[in-house]
């Protein structure tokens, strides 16, 4: 299934120069969302997932259905504040300026096998901080799952350590 045939792409999108893959046209066509999600839970069925880590906001539209397909909880990571209990945060460094993610500290048990789903790959900030929060709580990050890869910002570099599964490469 080539599942760019369901990926908009939107010229000088939110910024003059940037070609946005929008994956609400995926999403939204029932069998094409189904079979992605499938595809994503095939490459890890044998890897007894406990959890999926999955960042705000499209992370939890690829993210939550890998985990019930999985057997497997679902935890969320968020923009600062979002979060009602107690979190550890994660500050990292963007071209312009600095971002932060939050996630909850009893989130994860020590020794917890994760899977990391977000809906794109691009440079990798994103998904590396993800996994500094997931193993500074214990749990063993076993691989990350992207409905797309934009393999040209290079984030496989940066994450080379990790087993990446991507469905869709630009
Ligand atoms: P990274 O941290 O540079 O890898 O960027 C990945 C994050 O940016 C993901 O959470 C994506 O949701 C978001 N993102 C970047 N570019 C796009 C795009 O073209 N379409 C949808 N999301 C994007």
């Amino acid at each position: 299934m080539n599942f760019k045939d369901n990926i908009r792409i939107i010229p000088d999108f939110p910024e003059p120069g940037i070609r946005f893959k929008d994956i609400t046209t995926l999403l939204k066509d029932g069998a094409v969302f189904h079979q992605a999600i499938d595809a994503l839970c095939a490459a890890y069925a044998e890897e007894q997932i406990d959890l999926v880590v999955g960042p705000e906001a499209r992370g939890f539209a690829v993210g939550a259905p890998v985990a019930y397909r999985l057997g497997a909880g679902f935890v969320p990571v968020r923009k600062p504040g979002k979060l009602p209990a107690e979190t550890l945060r994660y500050e990292y460094t963007l071209e312009y300026g600095k971002d932060a993610l939050e996630i909850h500290r009893d989130a994860i048990i020590p020794g917890q096998r994760v899977l990391i789903v977000d809906d794109l790959l691009a440079t990798g900030g994103t998904t590396e901080a993800t996994i500094r929060m997931v193993e500074q709580l214990g749990g063993k990050v076993v691989g990350l799952a992207f409905l797309i890869e934009l393999s040209y910002l290079n984030g496989r570099n940066r994450l080379k350590d990790y087993r990446i599964v991507s469905l869709a490469v630009y």
